[in-house]
């Protein structure tokens, strides 16, 4: 063990050392983390900020469903919210979420009670935290739309509450850095027919299976939609539905989706993204951003 990883603090909160991140992400790729933390409550993170050893580099990650850990991992410490940070709470027509709750069960729950608007968050399979990062969204709705504010704490352990104009929040943009932490976030809901919602969501529950690769091993949309464009549409002109290296192969559903169809390497799944924007590039000239967040060394 390194020098620096038996100065961490002590915490209410579980270590791993050398935690594998293929079992924290949706990809179910990537090399290990030095070390994973996952404070209990706001309290053990700030613990852990305050007297964490200076200069180790930490990461926050949600549910992985939007990351790619590259094969050679992640030095310092990566953060993933425990279970103090999944709850929700409800106070008239809005509610208050941590940032670890699931983007499912925010939306499941106010169907339950009633509460309509955060809908379109069902068939997002990440956190609160990665929403609000992500500024995530899907059938015309995003996260921005119904945020009041999110708290942001920076490494030094202060928190911020910031709205969605000071988060600078547009399509699939904020103005988050990596060491900022989203921990908490209020949202405005519209009263409705709880029956109603619940057969909303489970409406677009159904869809979500007949349109995308949702069982499989992915990580979401993995390019951004140029302006006027979508993704799928480039790349399916480029030829690209289907292909495959090793076992990364770019989803027959949906073609802006990557899939490890078996035991692929996040190499691989770079590799194949980026022979992708360069077919697209080739037959477009359109020049396709990643979406899916890519973390950790070569
Ligand atoms: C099958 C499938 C379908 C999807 N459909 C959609 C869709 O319809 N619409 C859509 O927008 N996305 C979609 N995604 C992508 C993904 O679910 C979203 O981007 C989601 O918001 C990511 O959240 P996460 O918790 O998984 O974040 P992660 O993937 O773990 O992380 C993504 C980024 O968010 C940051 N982050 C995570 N938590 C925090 C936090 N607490 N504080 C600060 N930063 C944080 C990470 O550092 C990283 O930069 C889909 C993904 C899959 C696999």
């Amino acid at each position: 063990m390194t020098d620096w990883r038996q100065s961490l603090p002590t915490v209410r909160g579980r270590y791993s050392f050398d935690a594998v991140m293929a079992d924290q992400t949706w990809f179910r790729v990537g090399g290990a983390a030095d070390v994973l933390f996952k404070p209990i409550d706001l309290g053990d993170l700030l613990t852990f900020l305050k007297n964490r050893p200076a200069d180790i580099p930490v990461h926050v990650v949600g549910a992985g469903s939007n990351l790619l850990v590259r094969d050679g991992g992640i030095r310092g410490v990566v953060i993933r919210l425990g279970r103090g940070f999944a709850t929700v709470e409800r106070e008239g027509n809005e509610i208050e979420v941590g940032a670890g709750a699931l983007d499912r069960t925010v939306a499941m729950t106010c169907g339950e009670w009633g509460l309509s608007g955060l809908e379109f968050l069902v068939g997002v399979p990440g956190t609160i935290g990665g929403a609000v990062k992500m500024n995530a969204g899907c059938y015309g709705a995003e996260t921005k739309d119904r945020l009041i504010w999110a708290d942001v704490l920076d490494l030094s352990g202060k928190l911020q509450r910031l709205t969605p104009g000071e988060l600078e929040m547009a399509y699939r943009h904020t103005n988050l850095q990596p060491d900022q932490i989203v921990v908490r976030a209020r949202f405005q809901c519209e009263p409705g027919n709880s029956d109603e919602i619940m057969q909303r969501l489970n409406t677009l529950l159904a869809e979500r299976e007949v349109s995308q690769p949702v069982r499989g091993r992915t990580g979401g949309s993995t390019f951004r939609n140029p302006e006027g464009h979508s993704a799928w549409k480039l790349i399916d002109e480029a030829g690209c539905r289907g292909l495959m290296l090793g076992q990364a192969q770019v989803s027959e559903k949906h073609c802006n989706f990557l899939l490890n169809t078996d035991a692929c390497t996040a190499g691989d799944l770079e590799e194949l993204g980026e022979a992708v924007r360069q077919r697209v590039k080739v037959t477009s000239g359109y020049d396709l951003q990643w979406e899916i967040i890519r973390l950790g060394q070569l």
